[in-house]
């Protein structure tokens, strides 16, 4: 119950579950549904996938495997290994035959018939081939699995491939992310199981609930970005000022994700701009893992920020609430609006422009802080 109020007063416009039940009604029909079985498997990954699963809160691990989903097989959380580990694999996948979610957690090495790697002795590919031809459908979790990540950056030795490239013809759900938040996965499984059915998604297929928005237009940073307020190098005073990350080669302008609306580890500012890093693109295909991580990125479409309050307004009309509501109605996160009415800009300084509109670059009037 308190995961879907979270999800009401949280999620990103187009949250399915949240459109069409109240949290009480949908934390009713998740209660009374069957728990759906998950087969959980890994391939060239680092666990981090896992780990962001392992620190969510609401619901947390146990009251997801307890309570919401029967999680039949994963090997970094189940107790059993080498032959019992693989008769419990055999096991659930004969159990749920053309009823189990299948996750799937980093890239799979095609090369050389995915000789790479090898399960119980069978190349990995053929492992997840077989499976995935039983499974109901499959989550490729994380932008391994998804399309890209560290094991398939040039020159990509063993072939390494995303799952909708082993798997043609399956639906494939991507949830990339590196890690992606737990909550899109939490979320996509509640919504499975509550309302029955897959989520809306993109031309990626992506869920669009919570890939459907630009970062870079509900950013804490975004009234520097309009104000040509940009850090130009890594713990100067214009990167402790909290100003815009783009110069630092950010590519939040070019990245559908709700990072900065739901944060990570339930911690609000745990983020990688909340904590004063570019975002590296993680969930795009061509981004991360592709283009270097300082090199800045043309911005196609600048669109006015959903939740950040405009610089314009004067200094001091302001006020918490009223920037809260603001992003509650633009469907983005209370927190969000509340963290960016704390970095306004105090009008020390302060540059005014119009708000960026249409195809657009930055505006090139960075200040200096030390007034130079
Ligand atoms: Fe935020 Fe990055 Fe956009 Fe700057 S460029 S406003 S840091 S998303």
């Amino acid at each position: 119950m308190e995961f879907c109020a979270m999800l009401v007063v949280t999620a990103p416009v187009g949250l399915a579950l949240t459109n069409k039940a109240s949290a009480s009604q949908a934390a009713k029909n998740i209660g009374s549904a069957r728990r759906p079985s998950v087969i959980w498997l890994h391939f060239q990954d680092c666990t981090g996938c896992t780990e962001s699963l392992l620190h969510a809160s609401r619901p947390d691990i146990a009251d997801l495997i307890f309570n919401i989903i029967s999680l039949d097989y994963h090997e970094t959380l189940m107790v059993a290994s080498g032959h019992q580990a693989d008769a419990a694999l055999r096991q659930a996948v004969n159990d749920n035959n053309g009823k189990f979610i299948l996750v799937v957690e980093g890239l799979i090495p095609t090369k050389d018939k995915g000789q790479y790697m090898k399960l119980a002795g069978q190349p990995a590919l053929e492992v997840l081939r077989a499976i995935g031809s039983k499974a109901a459908f499959v989550v490729a979790i994380g932008s391994c699995a998804s399309w890209s990540g560290v094991p398939s950056a040039d020159p990509n030795p063993t072939g390494a491939q995303g799952v909708d490239s082993v798997l043609a013809g399956k639906t494939v759900v991507n949830l990339p992310g590196c890690p992606p938040n737990s909550y899109n996965f939490l979320s996509l499984v509640l919504e499975y199981t509550a309302m029955h059915r897959m989520p809306a998604l993109d031309k990626y297929n992506r869920p669009k609930f919570a890939y459907d928005r630009l970062i870079h237009d509900h950013c804490p940073r975004r009234g520097h970005f309009d104000a040509g307020r940009f850090a130009t190098t890594f713990g100067d005073e214009s990167h402790r000022q909290g100003w815009c990350l783009y110069k630092l080669g950010c590519k939040g302008s070019v990245t559908h994700v709700p990072c900065s609306t739901l944060c990570f580890n339930d911690i609000p500012d745990v983020w990688p701009i909340g904590i004063g890093a570019p975002c590296v693109g993680c969930t795009e295909k061509d981004i991360a893992f592709r283009v270097p991580m300082f090199q800045t990125v043309e911005i196609h479409a600048a669109t006015p920020s959903d939740s950040i309050p405009s610089i314009n307004t004067p200094i001091g009309s302001i006020g918490i609430a009223a920037a809260a509501t603001a992003g509650a109605i633009a469907g983005a996160t209370v927190t969000a609006a509340v963290i960016a009415s704390r970095r306004l800009p105090d009008g020390k300084g302060m540059h005014v422009v119009e708000k960026s509109q249409g195809t657009a670059k930055p505006k090139d009037k960075n200040i200096d802080p030390e007034g130079r």
